[in-house]
């Protein structure tokens, strides 16, 4: 297969993994490709991902013209071709909605704390990109403050956007977010997260030169600012010398009680006044 067949192939395997995780519904989500020096192979507007085939896809150059394929590309396009002009790196782009880390992404609750050792070692924080109407030029504005130093991230009330030296490299990572997304929700919702402290972060950091991981830019804690923002991945870390592990509840931690319950406690309380 030339060099070209095999991206439409990717795209198309991509394409059938992701409708299959439920990471997009009817017609949603969109995978790009870069093919040479001055082109990009994108998935059609209008198409269910999950039943493409290799003819679909279209040859567009870095301004988004078309020039090749019987199809429209991606209503999104304008989003690929930001992260392609910002990421000379990048090889490949996926946008889906999964529906965890979407939920986060309607929240309002960025997945940047310091959680999970692996997460941190290839990805460091995923942050959300502000709300932009999609397919209009907003969208490629808001990705442009995080794209320089981020392989993933959440876009506000819509879903998520990860990049790669492949599609394939870009996929794995949306599936990454949408893991780490379900684990935050279940720790959430059991009450509590130890969080990694800043010294082992700082540890972790340190593993992705062992293993030849190449990050677009280093981790950064909240509270230590690096010169330039935009190129850090900034991660919440409590520092805690000596300890490797925080428990995350502190005196300004919230509690949930139902009404059942504060009233069982109101009562108590009067009954002991009394
Ligand atoms: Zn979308």
């Amino acid at each position: 297969m030339t060099a070209e067949g095999t991206l439409r192939a990717d795209i198309v395997e991509v394409g059938r993994r992701m409708y299959a995780r439920g990471y997009t519904a009817s017609n949603d989500g969109n995978i790009s490709a870069r093919l040479g020096s001055d082109r990009l192979l994108m998935t059609p507007k209008g198409v269910c991902k999950g039943f493409m085939t290799p003819d679909m896809m279209c040859i567009t150059d870095l301004e988004g013209n078309k020039v090749q394929g019987d199809r429209d590309p991606s209503s999104e396009m304008l989003m690929h071709l930001e992260v392609y002009r910002q990421r000379p790196d990048v090889a490949g782009v996926v946008h889906a909605h999964p529906p965890t880390a979407t939920g986060f992404a309607v929240a309002g609750i960025p997945l940047d704390r310091a959680v999970l050792a692996e997460v941190l070692t290839t990805l460091g924080s995923i942050p959300i990109a502000a709300y932009a109407t999609p397919s209009t030029s907003e969208l490629p504005e808001a990705v442009r403050r995080f794209v320089k130093a981020h392989d993933g991230m959440l876009l506000a009330n819509h879903g998520a956007l990860t990049i790669g030296a492949d599609v394939y490299a870009a996929y794995y990572k949306m599936e990454t977010i949408e893991h780490f997304a379900k684990i935050s929700l279940v720790a959430r919702l059991l009450g509590r997260e130890n969080l990694i402290s800043r010294e082992e972060v700082g540890r972790l950091q340190g593993l992705r030169d062992t293993y030849g991981i190449k990050a677009p830019a280093p981790i950064c804690a909240e509270d230590e600012p690096a010169q330039d923002p935009a190129a850090c991945q900034v991660v919440q870390a409590p520092s805690s010398p000596r300890a490797r592990l925080v428990p995350s509840a502190d005196g300004d931690g919230e509690i949930r009680l139902t009404y059942r319950q504060l009233t069982e406690l109101i009562e108590d309380a009067v009954r002991t006044l009394r």
